[in-house]
């Protein structure tokens, strides 16, 4: 039976955002106090217009190294599969570079945003169900690999996803799944000002606790847990320390997002720069501890 999350008991109050445990599933759930935007409409926003990108132009070349690390990493979980299905793949790159080369015979991804399937479609010539996950009718169609990486935390109705992604694995398929880690040191630290709370984009929080739950429902076997990510940890930590010590808002993120210059931005950017090798050491030095910024999760069918 799926949790309808019907006992909920308020954990965190941040005014506008609110997060609550779900005593049945133990998931966190966050509210916000304002009316959400529809969820169409904020994903089409998600992506610039034309290139279907997110950032500019010196940061498109770190991403797509990334991107390919993140390809390679996925093709070593599982070296002898051919097939992947990427649940909100962004653009793309990743499974561009799993076909391209990295021995995938089958790469489809999923993408509500229209900007960044049509990229992915036009620009990639990938294969792109431009819906979400639970209204794509795949047939008999199966996959080697299943991955969602920064997705999950979107969707209010994980579980659902969770159940279909079990059945569209092959015997002994892999589900790769990543979201961020409620668990990390950072937030502990920073609570409100923590960077991937999120309040536009991210509903359900999950630490190891409960998304281990979440797995073995679905009768997943998990093989391996890691909370460190090169990508996102060094980032994230640094600037939720540097906008809980400043008491500001995420102003390096919002200008690499945006590039609108504030003065502001100066004294903010100096305080993340000298916080750099702090988070870095910190990071390294909780590697095995599960407080790392990222759950990412290798389960097993
Ligand atoms: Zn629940």
């Amino acid at each position: 039976m799926i949790c309808k999350h019907l006992k909920l008991n308020k954990i965190k109050d941040f005014g506008e955002q609110k997060l609550y445990f779900c005593q049945n599933c133990h998931i966190i759930i966050s509210r916000l106090q304002k009316t959400p935007i529809a969820t169409t409409k904020k994903y089409e926003d998600y992506y610039e217009e034309e290139k279907g990108g997110r950032f500019g132009f010196g940061l498109e070349i770190i991403i797509r190294l990334f991107r390919f690390n993140r390809a390679y990493n996925i093709k070593k979980i599982k070296p002898q599969a051919k097939s992947i299905l990427d649940i909100g793949c962004g653009r793309g790159f990743i499974l561009y570079y799993l076909k391209k080369y990295l021995g995938f015979t089958t790469t489809v991804g999923t993408q509500i945003s229209r900007p960044a399937a049509e990229f992915a479609r036009k620009k990639l010539a990938l294969n792109i169900h431009q819906a979400d996950l639970l209204d794509i009718d795949f047939g008999e169609q199966k996959f080697d690999l299943i991955t969602m990486l920064h997705v999950l935390e979107h969707v209010p109705n994980p579980e659902e996803y969770v159940e279909k992604i079990y059945k569209l694995l092959n015997k002994d398929g892999i589900f790769l799944v990543e979201v961020p880690n409620f668990n990390a040191w950072s937030r502990k630290i920073t609570d409100q000002y923590w960077l991937s709370l999120d309040p536009e984009y991210h509903i359900i929080f999950f630490n190891y606790q409960n998304i281990s739950r979440l797995l073995k429902k679905y009768n997943f076997h998990i093989k391996k847990i890691n909370t460190f990510s090169f990508e996102y940890s060094i980032f994230t930590s640094t600037q939720s320390l540097a906008s809980k010590i400043s008491k500001s808002d995420q102003l390096v993120y919002k200008f690499l997002q945006n590039k609108k210059f504030k003065i502001s931005l100066i004294p903010h950017l100096i305080l993340f720069i000298i916080l750099i090798p702090f988070s870095l050491l910190i990071n390294i030095l909780l590697y095995n501890s599960l407080r790392g910024e990222v759950l990412r999760i290798v389960a097993k069918k």
